[in-house]
């Protein structure tokens, strides 16, 4: 932490399915001034359903905000220095909240959740042909996209049922929430959305960049509900109360694409892989929506100010990466922390023929399997803890190399290198592994807050802010991890892996 200087500081809101941090940058160098993390507890109701509190959400970042402000009060630099607040935040997560009371309706159906499985057969057998892919949002209709968790939610949830017809339902993503109840909730809070998460809701028209009434009518969801979509880099709305009181809300990316514009991936071809939660492999298609043939998803990456074009992305999702570790943790109790589990793989250094396929929600991209299960196969006396670890750490790759076998095969230039950013990439176990199964280098900023950053350069370059000028040659210092092992092993053991994925598909049958 630096102390000592007067530049203009950007915060940075990244309000992540696992925790919540806010960051202040320094906006002429993008160094990290101070942060604080908090964890987020995630509630898993029934089998297959993942909820998060709405109000916990909003007082981590509160509490995140307050926390820093308190240790550059310590540091002896003024927060008056802070000069705008970007958000970023998980994606496609579902909330709905009364208007009048400013109070959520039900809990945050996160994004992993399955309990929509049955909503998404009803609405696919409603299409034409009953064709799931829907070119003009560039997703299919899944239990992953909002709008069928909002269709659940006012199918099922009484209150939410009547606060729509009574007029007093705001739906919207956790940016929305944010925004909303940081710029004053029920005294005056705006009701927004920027156009990155707007199109992961299944209700978006990603080649007009506005609300579909088909696709509201489709759902049967009224549009007086939906935030408005704005830009990604724009003023929103001022803090309405905290320490940072009338400091502007500028910038809004969804966490993914945050890190797209975080890594500089802002020119046509330029990729990134982010490894949370979940794993998401963004590679920039410049400003025209390219469809895929493999299984990835079509999405708006950003707009950065209203006067911008929108530049889109293609997107290889995988539900379960961090998530996996989470469980080994959690559910399993053969860690105690995240960060062990790379001592346990390395203690072994192989699987040993282990395989696991941690098929928790389905299989997201490239299958769009929702029937698939995780399962662990392989198995023998002398498998270990740390062998599974390992198995664990190795599926996080394989599902990468998945999604990025599609990549190369939609755009038909293959990724030279893989640049990466996320929770877990400090593993470095785990960035080792990456090379050596895809080949290719892998390439980790040092500053790996790359979704914060982005979203920092969202909000202090926007107009009437404008404190950062985001140069595209600026250069960052970077790890490399070269590939060391014999392509042809690496050959074997996905083709195992990919044995065991077709079993994780199809494990009842
Ligand atoms: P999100 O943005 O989805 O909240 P983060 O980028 O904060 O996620 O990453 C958190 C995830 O990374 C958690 O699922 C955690 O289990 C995993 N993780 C954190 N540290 C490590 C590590 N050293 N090795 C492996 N996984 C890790």
């Amino acid at each position: 932490c630096h102390t000592n200087f007067s530049v203009p500081l950007v915060g940075a809101i990244d309000q992540g399915t696992s925790s919540t941090r806010f960051l202040v940058f320094n906006a002429q160098t993008s160094e990290v001034v101070c942060q604080y993390q908090v964890e987020i507890r995630q509630s898993f109701p029934k089998e297959g359903w993942v909820e998060e509190d709405p109000q916990e959400i909003l007082q981590s970042v509160c509490e995140c905000v307050e926390k820093v402000c308190e240790m550059l009060t310590h540091m002896n630099i003024s927060t008056d220095l802070i000069k705008a607040i970007g958000v970023t935040n998980q994606r496609e997560t579902t909330l709905v909240w009364d208007k009048e009371t400013g109070l959520p309706l039900y809990n945050a159906i996160v994004w992993m959740d399955l309990r929509t499985q049955s909503t998404v057969d009803r609405l696919i057998s409603k299409t034409p042909g009953g064709n799931k892919n829907h070119l003009k949002t560039g997703l299919p209709i899944s239990t992953y996209f909002s709008a069928v968790k909002l269709r659940w939610l006012m199918d099922h949830i009484e209150e939410v049922a009547h606060a729509v017809d009574t007029h007093t339902a705001m739906f919207g993503t956790v940016d929305s929430w944010l925004v909303w109840c940081l710029t004053g909730g029920v005294d005056g809070g705006i009701h927004c959305t920027d156009v990155s998460n707007a199109s992961r809701t299944l209700l978006f028209n990603i080649n007009t960049l506005q609300w579909d009434l088909e696709l509201c009518s489709f759902f049967e969801i009224p549009v007086e509900i939906l935030p408005e979509v704005k830009s990604s880099s724009e003023i929103y709305g001022y803090l309405a109360s905290g320490s940072l009181t009338g400091t502007p809300i500028s910038g809004c990316l969804g966490d993914q694409s945050a890190a797209l514009v975080g890594q500089m991936c802002l020119k046509d071809g330029q990729a990134k892989n982010t490894y949370g939660t979940g794993c998401f492999l963004l590679r920039n298609t410049g400003t025209k929506p390219v469809m895929s043939d493999h299984g990835l998803l079509t999405t708006v990456a950003y707009k950065l100010g209203p006067d911008r074009p929108a530049c889109y992305a293609l997107e290889g999702s995988v539900a379960i990466a961090g998530a996996v570790v989470r469980w080994l943790k959690d559910n399993m109790g053969i860690i105690q922390s995240s960060a062990e589990i790379e001592k346990l793989a390395a203690s072994v250094g192989t699987s040993y023929g282990c395989y696991f396929v941690p098929a928790f929600s389905g299989l997201y991209a490239p299958y769009w399997e929702p029937n698939a299960r995780g399962i662990i196969c392989g198995l023998t006396q002398f498998t270990t803890r740390n062998h599974l670890a390992f198995a664990a750490l190795e599926a996080v790759c394989f599902q990468t190399k998945e999604i990025l076998d599609a990549m190369n095969q939609d755009s038909g230039v293959p990724l030279t290198q893989l640049q990466v950013d996320g929770g877990m990439t400090c593993n470095q176990l785990l960035m080792q592994l990456q090379a050596d199964i895809l080949c290719i280098p892998v390439v980790k900023p040092t500053m790996s807050e790359t979704t914060a950053l982005g979203a920092a350069m969202a909000a202090g370059s926007a107009d009437g802010v404008s404190v950062w000028n985001i140069n595209t040659e600026h250069s960052v210092t970077t790890e490399r991890y070269q590939p060391q092992i014999n392509p042809n092993e690496t050959e074997f053991r996905y083709a195992r892996w990919k044995k065991a994925v077709q079993k994780a598909m199809n494990w009842e049958t």
